[in-house]
C-alpha cells in the first residue's frame, strides 16, 4: 500500500508552492489507491507558531485535501528523536561540536581559505571530531553550548562497501553521495535535535513508503540514506518534484509561487481554480 506524506513547518502563512507539494503528494497515494498523510513538522521553537498550524490546516482543508487523524505533531514527540541520537551517541557515530560558526570560518581561513566545498557550502572542516575524550568530557561537564555531528566516515565504516541506493520516481535509481553533506548537524545546539532525524524516524514510524517533496531538499536525502541504514530503518522511495508548473505545463514563476494562499481565497479564488492553475484539476 502505498503511503504519502505533506510534512509542512508552521513558519509562515502557505503559498503556492506549498500548495502544489501538498496536492502532489495527495495525488500521488490516490493514483495507487493509497493513503496520505499530513505531518506537522514544528520542532523549529524559534520559528514555528501555532496560529500558522492552525491557518495552514485551513489552508490545505479549503484546498479539497482530506488527511487522517490523528495528525502527528512532531514537537509532542521530542523524546523519540532524543532517543535516536541517544542509540547513534552510544554507538559513537555522533560527536559533540563546540564551534560557533565564526570557529568554522576562522579554521578554513588558516587551512587557507579554500574550503572543501558541499553540495550545500563549505563542509565542516571537522575540529572537534578529533578532540580527545578527556577535552570532550571536560566541555561537556562546563556545559558548553554544543550541537552533535555525524560522524561520516565512521558512520561509512560501520554501514560497509556496498552502495547506498534509493529509487527515485523522478530520476530513477540513485546512489546516494553523502559526502556531499559531511559530518552534517544532526543535534542542533538550539533545538535539540533536527529537521534529518526527526523526518527520517517519522517516516519510517508512519510507514511512509514513498516521500514526495520538493527538489530543494534533495541534497538531505542523500543523509537521509545513511540515517536509515545506520538505524536499520526500510528506505522508501522518493519523489523529488521540480518548480511547480501550471496545467499548460509552464513554470509557475517564483513570485507566482510565493502567493499566500489565504489571499488567493480572499480575493474570490476557487479551490478548483487553485488547483487547477497547478495542474491538479480534475
Ligand atoms: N518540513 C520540511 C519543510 O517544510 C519538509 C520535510 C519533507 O518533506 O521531508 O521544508
Amino acid at each position: 500500500m502505498t503511503i504519502t506524506r505533506f510534512a509542512p513547518s508552521p513558519s509562515g502563512l502557505l503559498h503556492l508552492g506549498h500548495a502544489y507539494s501538498a496536492l502532489f503528494a495527495e495525488a500521488s497515494a490516490r493514483r495507487d489507491g493509497g493513503r496520505f498523510l499530513l505531518r506537522i513538522e514544528d520542532i523549529d521553537f524559534t520559528r514555528c507558531r501555532r496560529e500558522f498550524e492552525e491557518r495552514l490546516m485551513e489552508d490545505l482543508g479549503w484546498l479539497g485535501l482530506v488527511w487522517e487523524q490523528p495528525v502527528r505533531r512532531q514537537s509532542e514527540h521530542l523524546d523519540a528523536y532524543a532517543a535516536v541520537a541517544d542509540t547513534l551517541r552510544s554507538r559513537g557515530l555522533i560527536y559533540p561540536c563546540f564551534c560557533t560558526r565564526r570557529d568554522i570560518l576562522r579554521e578554513i581561513e588558516q587551512a587557507g581559505g579554500a574550503p572543501q566545498e558541499g553540495a550545500e557550502g563549505p563542509l565542516y572542516p571537522g575540529i572537534c571530531r578529533g578532540l580527545s575524550e578527556d577535552e570532550r568530557s571536560a566541555r561537556l561537564a562546563a556545559g558548553e553550548g554544543h550541537a552533535w555531528r555525524l560522524d561520516l566516515a565512521k558512520a561509512l565504516e560501520t554501514i560497509g562497501p556496498e552502495p547506498l541506493v534509493w529509487r527515485d520516481l523522478g530520476r530513477g535509481e540513485i546512489v546516494a553521495q553523502p559526502e556531499r553533506l559531511g559530518d552534517a548537524v544532526l543535534v542542533r545546539k538550539d533545538i535539540g535535535t533536527s529537521y534529518h532525524v526527526a523526518v527520517v524516524w517519522d517516516d519510517a514510524l508512519q510507514g511512509v513508503t514513498r516521500v514526495t517533496r520538493g527538489e530543494d531538499l534533495w541534497e538531505s536525502t542523500h543523509l537521509h540514506r545513511v540515517l536509515q541504514a545506520l538505524l536499520g530503518l526500510p528506505v522508501p522511495e522518493y519523489h523529488h518534484h521540480g518548480l511547480i508548473r501550471d496545467e499548460s505545463g509552464r513554470r509557475l514563476a517564483k513570485r507566482d509561487e510565493a502567493e499566500p494562499l489565504g489571499a488567493l481565497r480572499e480575493a474570490g479564488a476557487s479551490p478548483e481554480s487553485v488547483r487547477a492553475r497547478l495542474g491538479f484539476g480534475e
